[in-house]
């Protein structure tokens, strides 16, 4: 029976352009995952998808070379972890990200999304949407993560554990990006659920199919939107305050230290993570962290000097160029069957390029115009912007590059460039 492979997004999975594969996406809210989670997860990549995997800018984890018999015993697998994959993919709301890993507000972070996780994830009422919904939680504005979401949270103040956030909305990339605009200031957090159900429900009722809410402010302009949000019964409703235990695990900044291990494009082997779980038990109270750069960061709690040299021994000690310069890099046409070129490749020729200046600059690519890898907010930013034939009929990818002063989303510096003029643009960033 033929693959409805539309219907399969909702379950977090694409088709890759390789025939009788997919790829599996499963979210982790703030990219926060237990050491038993990593460990299952790369026993599950090591049986099914060729013992690799892709840490995702967004903070989740994508598993490739998936082959279409075993999605469902992926999908058994990942449950029994505690797991899930529901609308990492589709019209529905995706994984919680989070930039902010390893502040002082992280806790508040992790709670936060754990919790709208929990809500929106696997509801009827939040899925077969227009599109993609992206939530974004940060802990402060300075990264501007909270510019491409959907809805972008970033936490002003907490008041006995309660997190407070300023709103944003309608942020995006893709072909047309936009910036995201201020709904409301300083949001308590019995209000933030409500209040984005009401941003869903007018975006429902407002796009059409296979646009993203930025489309509906342009169509409908701010204040419309807001108008058409704040008479929504939701927008106005609180919830009593979380009861319970907390819902953050990841030990806090002030009482552990933070180690990176740096993972070229987010490629990790099986057997690395299971390595990595290893260490997260022993130095980080058994929790590893999915860093929207595509690395592991861990909160160690005791004797961070000898925990870095283990992290070293372990194969991750920043020695090399590529793990030096700071590089987010999409799947691209390694994988992806929207990217239009191999950006892996490309990026270990630029980072090759890279005088001392630019190596210290934030670097992304992405292999379209989809611009997964948000090369608007990195320093200098890579879209693979189209294909052009030679006259022997191969096709040589085009390049913008993207240049970020440090406000709002980065500006096109220059188009369409070849291959050679996109290194020779790079040598003479210095
Ligand atoms: S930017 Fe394009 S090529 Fe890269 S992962 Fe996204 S859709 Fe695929």
């Amino acid at each position: 029976m033929a693959i409805d492979w539309q219907a399969l997004r909702i379950e977090g999975v694409y088709r890759q352009p390789h025939e009788g594969f997919a790829m599996q996406r499963i979210k982790l809210p703030a990219g926060v995952l237990s050491a038993e989670q990593a460990r299952g997860i790369a026993e599950i990549a090591t049986a099914f998808a060729r013992g690799a995997l892709h840490l995702t800018t967004r903070g989740s984890i994508e598993l490739h070379w998936v082959r279409e018999e075993n999605l469902m015993a992926v999908k058994g697998r990942l449950s029994a972890l505690g797991l899930t994959s529901r609308g990492a993919c589709g019209g529905a709301v995706r994984g919680v990200t989070c930039a902010s890993q390893g502040s002082d507000g992280f806790p508040q972070v992790e709670s936060l999304a754990r919790r709208l996780q929990r809500h929106f994830t696997g509801n009827p009422r939040f899925e077969l949407l227009p599109k993609k919904f992206k939530i974004g939680i940060a802990a402060d504005d300075r990264n501007r993560g909270h510019l491409i979401q959907d809805v972008g949270l970033v936490l002003k103040k907490t008041e006995e554990g309660n997190a407070a956030c300023d709103v944003w909305i309608a942020g995006g990339l893709g072909r047309d990006p936009q910036a995201g605009f201020l709904l409301e200031e300083r949001v308590v957090e019995g209000r933030i659920i409500p209040l984005i159900e009401a941003v869903l429900h007018v975006y429902g009722a407002h796009a059409h199919p296979g646009k993203r809410l930025k489309h509906v402010v342009r169509e409908l302009g701010q204040d419309s939107l807001r108008k058409l949000i704040a008479e929504q019964p939701a927008a106005s409703m609180e919830l009593s305050p979380p009861a319970g235990l907390p819902d953050h695990f990841v030990p806090a900044a002030a009482v552990s230290t933070r180690l990176e291990a740096p993972v070229f494009a987010g490629e990790l082997s099986a057997d690395d993570l299971a390595r990595l779980a290893g260490f997260a038990e022993t130095w980080a109270g058994g929790w590893l962290i999915v860093t929207a750069d595509q690395n592991i960061a861990f909160q160690v709690t005791r004797d961070a000097d000898t925990a870095r040299k283990e992290l070293s021994k372990l194969g991750f000690g920043s020695e090399t160029r590529e793990e030096q310069v700071s590089f987010k890099i999409c799947p691209g046409n390694h994988e992806c069957r929207m990217g239009l070129a191999p950006t892996r490749d490309v990026a270990r020729q630029i980072i090759a390029a890279l005088g001392p200046v630019a190596g210290a600059a934030r670097w992304a690519i992405s292999g379209c115009h989809n611009s997964c890898a948000q090369p608007q907010l990195a320093d200098y930013g890579i879209v693979v912007s189209g294909l052009v034939k030679g006259e022997d009929g191969s096709r040589s990818p085009r390049f913008d590059l993207y240049r970020n002063q440090g406000e709002g989303l980065g500006d096109i510096m220059k188009d369409n460039l070849s291959p050679e003029e996109l290194l020779d643009s790079v040598r003479c960033l210095g």
